[in-house]
């Protein structure tokens, strides 16, 4: 198999070495061939419209590679900030560091809410002229590599076909929303939905409200409801190492100067940089072990003084405290949280959900707590888009060997590695 996979990549290397690029079909000749005359075709196909697939679609604009689209499963164009609009969603970066370092925004506060975001995103979509490349409700189900013609089949739920020379798959880390599969769920009578598809048809105030999940979508719903609803109840999965954060908003001035690029470049690095520090924390380098063991320390304490002070209750005191390493799992750097929980219509059951019933949940522990909604904060099914588009690395491939080879081949590489560099950056 190996043999037969190093023997295909030299014959396409060595048509490549010898500069006959034009050996694969032009645009004219695909779309005369008998047997794809119901697809179009584009030189790039990006799937996906979020950051990733914004920025690739950028990238090949600048280098005058026009000829691509964009395919979105979504109604409209968007990503991550679309799709996750339920109350309290906010990033858990600065936008200083969390957004396009060559498309500068006037950000009003430093952790930026959802609507901000979903803002930026449109004034990125404007800016560049993204829509004119979109085609949404588009889900694609199915790529398939030609190797006899170089090209890529790529197959979408509504039955548009597309043959392209190069795929950049922007389809998301964190796309899939996960529900876990408890026993009961059809049979409640209540509303239902997960954060990443927040039913907003749906009013919580004055609800009992049951949130199931308590990692960030959990910790920045909760805080945002609770004051709200009649009642809600968390039900708490593994503790989590919960860190405090500075967030505030921006005067109009303030915003201004970090809008100049000197300014907007040098808080960029401080934040990259501070986080770079952080992540010494979570390492076992030997040579900065101590450090590492300083900052553990630091955050254990802080943690432990938080818990006493908001969580009266001893047994969930101590299952909040987590008995794994800082860093092991995703932090949670909120100031909400834990007052949230602290208050007096505000549950929380760590003993586990027995079953979902019609009127409410029936916990481990055997009480029936009754609710009018449920939501879901238990995350999504990660790299679970990527896992499915099996032929993913042979387009990396693909592009690889076209960098011998001169210009719009290094265009492409560039386009790509951009996206790694977001990725790193997350
Ligand atoms: C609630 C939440 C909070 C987050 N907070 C942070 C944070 O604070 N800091 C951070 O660094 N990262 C955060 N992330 C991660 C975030 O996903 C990335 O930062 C970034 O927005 C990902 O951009 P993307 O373009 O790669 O993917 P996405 O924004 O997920 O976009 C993927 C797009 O592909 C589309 N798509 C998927 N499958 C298909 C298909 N088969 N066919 C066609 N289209 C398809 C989707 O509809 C979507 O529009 C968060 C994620 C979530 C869900």
């Amino acid at each position: 198999m190996r043999a037969e996979k190093n023997w295909r990549m030299k014959q396409l290397k060595t048509r490549f070495d010898n500069n006959s690029l034009e050996l694969l079909p032009t645009k004219e000749a695909v779309q005369g061939g008998k047997t794809q005359k119901d697809a179009q075709y584009f030189e790039t196909v990006i799937i996906g419209t979020g950051f990733s697939g914004l920025l690739a679609a950028i990238r090949l604009q600048k280098k005058n590679l026009t000829d691509f689209v964009l395919l979105e499963r979504g109604s409209d164009i968007g990503g991550t900030w679309r799709d996750n609009s339920y109350p309290g969603a906010e990033v858990d970066i600065p936008t200083g560091l969390y957004s396009i370092s060559f498309i500068p925004y006037k950000f009003k506060k430093r952790y930026s809410p959802q609507s901000e975001l979903l803002e930026y995103t449109n004034y990125i979509i404007d800016k560049f002229d993204i829509r004119k490349h979109t085609k949404i409700n588009q889900t694609v189900t199915k790529l398939t590599y030609h190797e006899d013609n170089f090209l890529w089949h790529v197959e979408t739920a509504s039955g548009k076909r597309y043959i392209a020379r190069f795929i950049i798959d922007t389809s998301g880390v964190l796309a899939n929303p996960h529900i876990p599969d408890i026993e009961g769920e059809d049979t409640f009578q209540g509303a239902k939905f997960h954060t990443g598809q927040w039913d907003h048809s749906v009013s919580y105030e004055g609800k009992r409200v049951g949130v199931i999940g308590s990692g960030c979508s959990g910790a920045q719903v909760v805080p945002s409801i609770a004051s709200k609803v009649d009642r809600l109840t968390l039900f708490m999965g593994k503790a989590q190492w919960i860190i405090p954060r500075s967030d505030r908003n921006f005067s109009s001035v303030e915003r201004f100067i970090r809008y100049l690029p000197g300014v907007r470049h040098l808080n960029r690095f401080i934040i990259f940089a501070y986080h770079e520090v952080r992540f010494i924390a979570f390492r076992r380098y030997p040579l900065t072990s101590k450090l590492s063991k300083f900052i553990k320390n630091l955050y254990a304490k802080n943690l432990k003084k938080n818990l006493e002070k908001y969580i009266d209750d001893d047994n969930l005191r101590q299952h909040m405290m987590p008995d794994y390493e800082l860093g092991s799992r995703r932090i949670i750097p909120t100031n909400t949280f834990l007052p949230a929980l602290a208050r007096e219509n505000v549950d929380v059951d760590i003993s586990g959900i027995e079953r979902i019933t019609p009127t409410g949940i029936k916990t481990k522990e055997g009480k029936d707590i009754p609710l009018d909604i449920i939501v879901y904060a238990t995350g999504f099914y990660a790299y679970s888009n990527m896992k499915r588009h099996s032929r993913f690395r042979c387009m990396v491939l693909v592009v690889e060997i076209l960098t011998v080879n001169g210009k719009q081949r290094l265009s492409l590489i560039r386009a790509l590695s951009f996206q790694v560099t977001l990725t790193i950056l997350k």
